[in-house]
């Protein structure tokens, strides 16, 4: 586990560093050392703590046997790993469902009260479905067609009884 997937783990459970550290009874300056480090060490104190509060698999322990240490470490290190994969994954699929108050200023001044498309934060009518084109030729495209739209109008205004 890298100090980032440490991190994302504690934002994840709605903590920030001060009430991680609390929770392990741990110092803060101790969360922050291991959420900058690029391997987070399964075996230390602090380490262990973290994970106690925040519901990851046991790191091992210090095994008398070398050989089984080693092997120990490994299944430790996967079920680990494992977890936060489940964790990611399921914070990514929550994501993706999510419908959240679309708030976008509608022409009367208020705040639109419609739900988000999910996993957006816009409803359909604000940019929810698609905030349009991005790439030139895509606004290329949408400018021609617009063109032939308002061509089309003007010639049906020009001649109404057509
Ligand atoms: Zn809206």
């Amino acid at each position: 586990m890298t100090g980032e997937e440490l991190a994302a783990i504690r934002h994840r459970a709605g903590l920030r560093q001060v009430d991680l550290a609390q929770r392990a009874g741990i110092g803060r300056h101790a969360v922050s050392y291991w959420e900058n480090r690029p391997r987070v060490d399964l075996r230390a104190w602090a380490v262990r703590r973290m994970a106690e509060v925040l519901d990851l698999p046991k790191p091992p322990t210090r095994s008398a046997h070398p050989s089984w240490q080693e092997e120990a470490d490994r299944l430790a290190e996967a079920a680990f790993v494992a977890q936060v994969a489940r964790i990611k994954a399921r914070a990514e699929a929550a994501a993706a469902k999510r419908r959240v108050p679309c708030g976008a200023k509608t022409r009367k001044g208020a705040p639109c009260r419609c739900l988000s498309e999910p996993g957006k934060r816009r409803c359909k009518f604000h940019g929810g479905m698609s905030t349009g084109a991005r790439t030139p030729e895509g606004i290329e495209r949408i400018r021609e067609a617009q063109r032939k739209r308002w061509a089309r109008w003007k010639a049906e205004r020009a001649t109404p009884n057509a």
